[in-house]
Protein backbone atom coordinates (compact mmCIF):
# COMPACT_ATOMS: atom_id res chain seq x y z
CA UNK A 1 0.00 0.00 0.00
CA UNK A 2 1.33 3.37 -1.20
CA UNK A 3 -0.14 6.24 0.75
CA UNK A 4 -0.61 9.79 -0.82
CA UNK A 5 -1.41 13.14 0.40
CA UNK A 6 -4.63 13.96 -1.58
CA UNK A 7 -5.58 17.82 -2.30
CA UNK A 8 -8.94 17.88 -3.70
CA UNK A 9 -10.44 21.65 -4.08
CA UNK A 10 -13.39 22.75 -1.88
CA UNK A 11 -15.93 21.82 -4.91
CA UNK A 12 -14.25 18.24 -5.57
CA UNK A 13 -13.63 17.44 -1.24
CA UNK A 14 -17.59 17.63 -1.46
CA UNK A 15 -17.99 15.18 -4.12
CA UNK A 16 -15.02 12.96 -1.79
CA UNK A 17 -17.64 13.69 1.09
CA UNK A 18 -20.79 12.75 -0.49
CA UNK A 19 -18.88 9.07 -1.67
CA UNK A 20 -17.39 8.25 1.87
CA UNK A 21 -21.02 9.07 3.60
CA UNK A 22 -22.79 6.50 0.87
CA UNK A 23 -20.07 4.14 0.97
CA UNK A 24 -20.49 3.94 4.67
CA UNK A 25 -24.01 3.57 4.28
CA UNK A 26 -24.15 0.80 1.61
CA UNK A 27 -21.60 -0.89 4.39
CA UNK A 28 -23.97 -0.39 7.39
CA UNK A 29 -27.11 -1.58 5.35
CA UNK A 30 -25.25 -4.62 4.19
CA UNK A 31 -24.22 -5.17 7.72
CA UNK A 32 -27.84 -4.46 9.44
CA UNK A 33 -28.85 -7.71 7.29
CA UNK A 34 -26.22 -9.68 8.14
CA UNK A 35 -26.74 -8.91 11.76
CA UNK A 36 -30.77 -9.85 11.32
CA UNK A 37 -30.01 -12.93 9.99
CA UNK A 38 -30.24 -16.19 12.42
CA UNK A 39 -29.81 -19.78 12.31
CA UNK A 40 -32.61 -21.93 9.85
CA UNK A 41 -33.94 -18.39 8.34
CA UNK A 42 -33.54 -18.31 4.44
CA UNK A 43 -30.54 -17.18 3.58
CA UNK A 44 -29.09 -13.71 3.45
CA UNK A 45 -29.29 -11.87 0.47
CA UNK A 46 -26.39 -12.16 -1.70
CA UNK A 47 -23.99 -9.95 -3.33
CA UNK A 48 -26.16 -10.13 -6.53
CA UNK A 49 -29.63 -9.68 -4.53
CA UNK A 50 -28.29 -6.73 -2.78
CA UNK A 51 -27.06 -5.15 -6.16
CA UNK A 52 -30.78 -5.42 -7.20
CA UNK A 53 -32.24 -4.12 -4.20
CA UNK A 54 -29.15 -0.94 -4.32
CA UNK A 55 -30.81 -0.25 -7.63
CA UNK A 56 -33.98 -0.08 -6.08
CA UNK A 57 -32.83 2.16 -2.98
CA UNK A 58 -31.63 4.33 -5.99
CA UNK A 59 -34.83 4.85 -7.39
CA UNK A 60 -36.56 5.82 -4.26
CA UNK A 61 -33.75 7.97 -2.53
CA UNK A 62 -32.48 10.83 -4.72
CA UNK A 63 -29.50 11.35 -2.21
CA UNK A 64 -28.32 8.46 -2.95
CA UNK A 65 -29.19 8.00 -6.89
CA UNK A 66 -27.22 11.31 -7.13
CA UNK A 67 -24.29 9.79 -6.12
CA UNK A 68 -21.86 7.05 -7.66
CA UNK A 69 -23.15 3.85 -8.09
CA UNK A 70 -19.28 2.73 -8.84
CA UNK A 71 -18.82 4.26 -5.22
CA UNK A 72 -21.95 2.12 -4.13
CA UNK A 73 -21.27 -0.80 -5.41
CA UNK A 74 -17.87 -1.23 -4.51
CA UNK A 75 -18.85 -0.78 -1.23
CA UNK A 76 -20.90 -3.61 -1.37
CA UNK A 77 -18.63 -5.60 -2.82
CA UNK A 78 -16.04 -4.88 -0.10
CA UNK A 79 -18.83 -6.05 2.46
CA UNK A 80 -19.13 -9.20 0.69
CA UNK A 81 -15.31 -9.74 0.24
CA UNK A 82 -15.03 -9.06 4.09
CA UNK A 83 -17.55 -11.18 5.14
CA UNK A 84 -15.82 -14.02 2.86
CA UNK A 85 -12.93 -13.50 5.00
CA UNK A 86 -14.91 -13.93 8.38
CA UNK A 87 -16.15 -17.03 7.59
CA UNK A 88 -12.67 -18.31 6.31
CA UNK A 89 -11.54 -21.18 8.38
CA UNK A 90 -7.90 -20.80 7.31
CA UNK A 91 -7.26 -17.51 7.73
CA UNK A 92 -10.07 -16.13 9.96
CA UNK A 93 -10.69 -11.83 9.92
CA UNK A 94 -12.28 -10.02 12.05
CA UNK A 95 -16.73 -9.51 11.63
CA UNK A 96 -17.17 -6.40 9.48
CA UNK A 97 -17.87 -3.68 11.69
CA UNK A 98 -20.36 -0.68 11.86
CA UNK A 99 -18.47 2.21 10.20
CA UNK A 100 -19.33 5.43 11.89
CA UNK A 101 -19.12 8.78 10.59
CA UNK A 102 -15.95 10.99 10.97
CA UNK A 103 -13.97 7.69 12.09
CA UNK A 104 -14.05 5.48 9.07
CA UNK A 105 -14.47 7.93 6.38
CA UNK A 106 -13.14 6.40 2.85
CA UNK A 107 -14.53 4.44 -0.15
CA UNK A 108 -12.54 1.72 -2.64
CA UNK A 109 -12.80 2.26 -6.40
CA UNK A 110 -11.34 -0.54 -8.54
CA UNK A 111 -11.02 -1.87 -12.19
CA UNK A 112 -7.88 0.94 -13.21
CA UNK A 113 -8.16 1.85 -16.99
CA UNK A 114 -12.02 1.50 -16.88
CA UNK A 115 -12.73 3.32 -13.90
CA UNK A 116 -9.96 5.48 -13.07
CA UNK A 117 -6.65 5.96 -13.94
CA UNK A 118 -3.07 7.69 -12.85
CA UNK A 119 -0.91 10.54 -14.05
CA UNK A 120 2.07 12.62 -13.19
CA UNK A 121 1.25 16.64 -14.09
CA UNK A 122 4.68 18.07 -12.52
CA UNK A 123 7.91 16.86 -10.58
CA UNK A 124 6.08 17.06 -7.31
CA UNK A 125 2.29 16.59 -8.20
CA UNK A 126 -0.06 13.71 -9.50
CA UNK A 127 -3.78 13.33 -10.96
CA UNK A 128 -6.12 10.32 -9.78
CA UNK A 129 -9.38 9.70 -11.42
CA UNK A 130 -12.03 9.59 -9.44
CA UNK A 131 -15.63 9.82 -10.51
CA UNK A 132 -17.80 12.23 -10.56
CA UNK A 133 -15.10 14.32 -8.97
CA UNK A 134 -13.22 14.50 -12.21
CA UNK A 135 -9.10 14.64 -11.90
CA UNK A 136 -8.10 15.49 -8.19
CA UNK A 137 -4.45 16.39 -7.51
CA UNK A 138 -2.05 14.36 -4.87
CA UNK A 139 1.17 14.82 -4.10
CA UNK A 140 4.08 12.78 -5.48
CA UNK A 141 6.25 11.47 -2.51
CA UNK A 142 6.96 8.64 -4.84
CA UNK A 143 6.63 6.90 -7.73
CA UNK A 144 3.14 5.16 -7.66
CA UNK A 145 3.85 1.44 -7.89
CA UNK A 146 3.22 0.21 -11.53
CA UNK A 147 1.05 -2.77 -10.63
CA UNK A 148 -1.63 -0.96 -8.83
CA UNK A 149 -5.09 -1.81 -9.84
CA UNK A 150 -7.02 -0.33 -6.82
CA UNK A 151 -7.35 2.47 -4.97
CA UNK A 152 -8.61 3.60 -1.30
CA UNK A 153 -9.81 7.24 -0.69
CA UNK A 154 -9.81 7.91 3.40
CA UNK A 155 -10.38 11.09 5.52
CA UNK A 156 -8.60 10.49 8.67
CA UNK A 157 -9.37 12.47 11.76
CA UNK A 158 -7.43 15.16 11.46
CA UNK A 159 -8.83 15.70 7.84
CA UNK A 160 -6.11 14.88 5.92
CA UNK A 161 -7.46 13.14 2.41
CA UNK A 162 -4.87 10.09 1.49
CA UNK A 163 -5.29 8.24 -1.82
CA UNK A 164 -3.82 4.94 -1.24
CA UNK A 165 -2.97 2.72 -4.39
CA UNK A 166 -3.24 -1.17 -3.34
CA UNK A 167 -0.62 -2.85 -5.07
CA UNK A 168 1.11 -5.95 -3.37
CA UNK A 169 4.31 -5.86 -3.31
CA UNK A 170 6.96 -7.12 -5.99
CA UNK A 171 8.46 -10.37 -4.13
CA UNK A 172 12.34 -10.18 -3.25
CA UNK A 173 14.37 -12.59 -4.89
CA UNK A 174 16.08 -14.96 -1.83
CA UNK A 175 19.73 -14.31 -1.53
CA UNK A 176 20.20 -18.32 -2.04
CA UNK A 177 22.28 -18.96 0.72
CA UNK A 178 20.44 -21.14 2.34
CA UNK A 179 20.40 -19.49 5.74
CA UNK A 180 17.41 -19.14 7.93
CA UNK A 181 16.85 -16.39 10.23
CA UNK A 182 13.99 -16.06 13.36
CA UNK A 183 12.28 -13.70 14.38
CA UNK A 184 10.83 -13.20 17.87
CA UNK A 185 8.07 -10.09 18.31
CA UNK A 186 9.39 -8.63 21.43
CA UNK A 187 8.71 -7.03 24.33
CA UNK A 188 11.58 -5.22 25.18
CA UNK A 189 12.40 -4.77 21.25
CA UNK A 190 9.56 -4.57 18.80
CA UNK A 191 11.59 -7.60 16.63
CA UNK A 192 14.37 -9.40 17.64
CA UNK A 193 16.65 -11.63 15.29
CA UNK A 194 18.06 -14.94 15.52
CA UNK A 195 21.35 -12.71 14.31
CA UNK A 196 21.35 -11.12 17.83
CA UNK A 197 19.81 -7.98 16.28
CA UNK A 198 17.35 -5.99 17.82
CA UNK A 199 15.18 -4.07 15.50
CA UNK A 200 12.95 -1.02 17.09
CA UNK A 201 9.80 0.39 15.38
CA UNK A 202 9.54 4.25 15.50
CA UNK A 203 8.04 5.97 18.28
CA UNK A 204 7.55 9.49 18.87
CA UNK A 205 10.21 11.47 20.01
CA UNK A 206 11.03 12.74 23.30
CA UNK A 207 9.47 16.04 22.44
CA UNK A 208 6.55 15.20 20.86
CA UNK A 209 5.88 12.82 23.74
CA UNK A 210 5.92 15.77 25.79
CA UNK A 211 3.89 17.70 23.69
CA UNK A 212 1.11 15.00 23.13
CA UNK A 213 1.00 14.01 27.25
CA UNK A 214 0.65 18.53 27.31
CA UNK A 215 -2.32 18.19 24.31
CA UNK A 216 -3.91 15.47 26.38
CA UNK A 217 -4.45 17.33 29.46
CA UNK A 218 -5.42 20.48 27.86
CA UNK A 219 -8.25 18.19 26.03
CA UNK A 220 -9.18 16.96 29.65
CA UNK A 221 -9.64 20.47 30.92
CA UNK A 222 -11.51 22.11 27.49
CA UNK A 223 -14.70 22.58 27.55
CA UNK A 224 -16.92 19.89 25.47
CA UNK A 225 -17.65 21.33 21.93
CA UNK A 226 -15.52 24.14 22.23
CA UNK A 227 -13.38 25.18 19.30
CA UNK A 228 -10.49 24.84 21.31
CA UNK A 229 -11.09 21.01 22.11
CA UNK A 230 -11.76 20.49 18.13
CA UNK A 231 -8.35 21.95 17.67
CA UNK A 232 -6.72 20.01 20.16
CA UNK A 233 -7.90 17.03 19.25
CA UNK A 234 -6.76 17.59 15.65
CA UNK A 235 -3.30 18.78 16.56
CA UNK A 236 -3.19 14.95 18.80
CA UNK A 237 -4.63 13.09 15.71
CA UNK A 238 -1.83 14.65 13.93
CA UNK A 239 0.83 13.64 15.87
CA UNK A 240 -0.68 9.96 15.94
CA UNK A 241 -0.93 10.07 12.48
CA UNK A 242 2.72 10.94 11.93
CA UNK A 243 3.61 7.65 14.31
CA UNK A 244 1.71 5.63 12.28
CA UNK A 245 3.51 7.09 8.97
CA UNK A 246 7.19 6.05 10.46
CA UNK A 247 5.88 3.01 11.56
CA UNK A 248 4.36 1.80 8.27
CA UNK A 249 7.76 3.10 6.79
CA UNK A 250 9.82 0.86 9.10
CA UNK A 251 7.46 -2.20 8.07
CA UNK A 252 8.52 -1.78 4.78
CA UNK A 253 12.17 -1.20 5.16
CA UNK A 254 12.90 -3.75 7.38
CA UNK A 255 11.14 -6.40 5.47
CA UNK A 256 12.52 -6.01 2.60
CA UNK A 257 15.63 -5.96 4.31
CA UNK A 258 14.99 -9.41 5.56
CA UNK A 259 13.72 -10.87 2.48
CA UNK A 260 16.68 -9.92 0.88
CA UNK A 261 18.86 -11.68 3.53
CA UNK A 262 17.69 -14.93 4.12
CA UNK A 263 16.18 -17.69 2.39
CA UNK A 264 14.12 -19.16 5.03
CA UNK A 265 12.03 -16.53 7.44
CA UNK A 266 10.13 -18.12 10.56
CA UNK A 267 8.15 -16.55 13.17
CA UNK A 268 5.85 -17.84 15.43
CA UNK A 269 2.19 -18.77 14.75
CA UNK A 270 0.26 -16.41 16.64
CA UNK A 271 -2.84 -14.49 15.96
CA UNK A 272 -1.94 -10.89 17.68
CA UNK A 273 -5.64 -10.06 17.48
CA UNK A 274 -6.44 -13.27 19.59
CA UNK A 275 -3.95 -12.06 22.27
CA UNK A 276 -5.00 -8.56 22.61
CA UNK A 277 -8.16 -9.18 22.60
CA UNK A 278 -7.61 -11.97 25.74
CA UNK A 279 -6.69 -9.28 28.01
CA UNK A 280 -9.82 -7.55 28.74
CA UNK A 281 -11.67 -10.81 28.84
CA UNK A 282 -15.93 -10.68 29.36
CA UNK A 283 -18.11 -9.41 32.31
CA UNK A 284 -18.68 -13.20 33.07
CA UNK A 285 -15.34 -14.20 32.94
CA UNK A 286 -13.22 -10.62 33.48
CA UNK A 287 -9.32 -11.38 32.33
CA UNK A 288 -6.59 -11.93 34.35
CA UNK A 289 -3.50 -9.85 34.66
CA UNK A 290 -5.70 -7.42 32.84
CA UNK A 291 -3.31 -4.76 33.42
CA UNK A 292 0.22 -6.17 32.80
CA UNK A 293 -1.36 -7.57 29.54
CA UNK A 294 -2.59 -4.49 28.78
CA UNK A 295 0.95 -3.06 29.16
CA UNK A 296 1.98 -6.11 27.10
CA UNK A 297 -0.60 -5.77 23.86
CA UNK A 298 0.50 -2.13 23.77
CA UNK A 299 3.71 -3.06 23.07
CA UNK A 300 2.84 -5.55 20.76
CA UNK A 301 0.04 -3.05 18.98
CA UNK A 302 2.90 -0.32 19.32
CA UNK A 303 5.41 -2.25 17.94
CA UNK A 304 4.01 -2.75 14.05
CA UNK A 305 4.42 -6.49 14.39
CA UNK A 306 1.00 -7.10 12.67
CA UNK A 307 2.30 -5.30 9.65
CA UNK A 308 5.93 -6.89 9.42
CA UNK A 309 5.08 -10.09 9.07
CA UNK A 310 2.32 -9.15 6.63
CA UNK A 311 4.95 -7.27 4.63
CA UNK A 312 7.39 -10.40 4.76
CA UNK A 313 4.88 -12.63 3.05
CA UNK A 314 4.26 -10.58 0.46
CA UNK A 315 7.91 -9.72 -0.15
CA UNK A 316 9.39 -13.13 0.35
CA UNK A 317 5.94 -15.50 -0.85
CA UNK A 318 6.64 -19.29 0.29
CA UNK A 319 9.34 -18.36 2.47
CA UNK A 320 7.77 -17.57 5.69
CA UNK A 321 7.42 -20.53 7.85
CA UNK A 322 5.31 -19.89 11.01
CA UNK A 323 6.85 -21.84 14.02
CA UNK A 324 4.60 -23.26 16.95
CA UNK A 325 5.23 -20.58 19.68
CA UNK A 326 5.47 -23.06 22.34
CA UNK A 327 7.92 -22.67 25.19
CA UNK A 328 10.02 -20.58 22.91
CA UNK A 329 10.68 -18.06 25.32
CA UNK A 330 11.54 -20.65 28.46
CA UNK A 331 14.03 -22.32 25.90
CA UNK A 332 17.33 -21.97 26.22
CA UNK A 333 19.05 -22.25 23.14
CA UNK A 334 22.13 -23.49 24.20
CA UNK A 335 21.48 -26.47 25.45
CA UNK A 336 17.54 -26.99 25.25
CA UNK A 337 16.47 -27.00 28.42
CA UNK A 338 13.05 -25.71 29.76
CA UNK A 339 12.49 -23.94 32.32
CA UNK A 340 10.27 -21.26 33.26
CA UNK A 341 13.33 -19.81 35.66
CA UNK A 342 15.66 -19.12 33.08
CA UNK A 343 13.31 -16.31 32.05
CA UNK A 344 15.21 -13.84 34.60
CA UNK A 345 13.34 -11.04 33.49
CA UNK A 346 11.45 -9.50 30.84
CA UNK A 347 14.68 -8.55 29.10
CA UNK A 348 16.86 -11.05 30.47
CA UNK A 349 17.57 -14.46 30.06
CA UNK A 350 20.06 -16.96 32.28
CA UNK A 351 20.05 -20.85 31.73
CA UNK A 352 19.16 -22.37 35.02
CA UNK A 353 21.10 -25.79 33.71
CA UNK A 354 23.89 -24.55 31.55
CA UNK A 355 24.42 -20.64 32.60
CA UNK A 356 24.24 -19.68 29.38
CA UNK A 357 22.79 -15.70 29.40
CA UNK A 358 21.52 -13.25 26.93
CA UNK A 359 19.18 -10.77 25.54
CA UNK A 360 15.66 -13.34 25.95
CA UNK A 361 13.70 -11.78 22.80
CA UNK A 362 17.23 -12.98 21.01
CA UNK A 363 17.30 -16.32 22.85
CA UNK A 364 13.67 -17.09 21.69
CA UNK A 365 14.61 -15.73 18.18
CA UNK A 366 17.20 -18.68 17.85
CA UNK A 367 14.67 -21.18 19.34
CA UNK A 368 12.25 -20.27 16.47
CA UNK A 369 14.92 -20.33 13.42
CA UNK A 370 15.25 -23.57 14.44
CA UNK A 371 11.48 -24.50 14.80
CA UNK A 372 9.81 -26.76 12.51
CA UNK A 373 6.87 -25.69 10.25
CA UNK A 374 3.57 -26.02 11.57
CA UNK A 375 1.35 -28.09 8.75
CA UNK A 376 -2.24 -28.10 10.61
CA UNK A 377 -4.66 -26.74 9.54
CA UNK A 378 -2.84 -25.32 6.19
CA UNK A 379 -2.15 -21.92 7.92
CA UNK A 380 1.84 -21.94 7.16
CA UNK A 381 1.85 -19.40 4.73
CA UNK A 382 3.09 -21.25 2.23
CA UNK A 383 -0.02 -21.95 0.27
CA UNK A 384 -1.43 -18.41 0.45
CA UNK A 385 -2.03 -17.59 -3.38
CA UNK A 386 0.84 -14.88 -4.07
CA UNK A 387 -1.73 -12.18 -5.79
CA UNK A 388 -4.51 -10.83 -3.19
CA UNK A 389 -6.10 -8.10 -5.42
CA UNK A 390 -9.34 -7.88 -4.12
CA UNK A 391 -11.69 -10.03 -6.04
CA UNK A 392 -15.53 -10.47 -5.78
CA UNK A 393 -16.44 -13.18 -4.04
CA UNK A 394 -20.17 -14.07 -2.44
CA UNK A 395 -20.55 -15.03 0.61
CA UNK A 396 -24.04 -16.61 0.92
CA UNK A 397 -25.64 -16.11 -2.94
ZN1 LIG B 1 21.07 -23.97 28.85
Amino acid sequence: MSRYRLLPTPAQQAVLRDHCGHARYIWNLAGEQHAHWRLGRKGVPGYLEQCRQLTQARAENPWLAAGSQTVQQQALRDFAQAMTAFFDPGHPARRPSWRKAGRDEGFRIVARGTQWDVRRVSRKAGQVWVPKAGWVRFRWSRAVPAGAKSYRVTLDRAGRWHVAFAVIPDPVPAPGNGQAVGIDRGVVVSAALSTGELLSAPVLTGRERIRLRRLQRTLARATRGSNRRGRVRHAIARLRARETDRRKDWAEKVSTDIARRFDVIRVEDLLITNMTRSARGTRGDPGRNVRAKAGLNRGILGSGWGLLVRRLKDKAPGRVEKVKPHYTSQRCSACGQVDRGSRESQAVFRCTACGFAGHADVNAAVNIAAGHAVTARGGDGITQPVNREPQLLLPSA
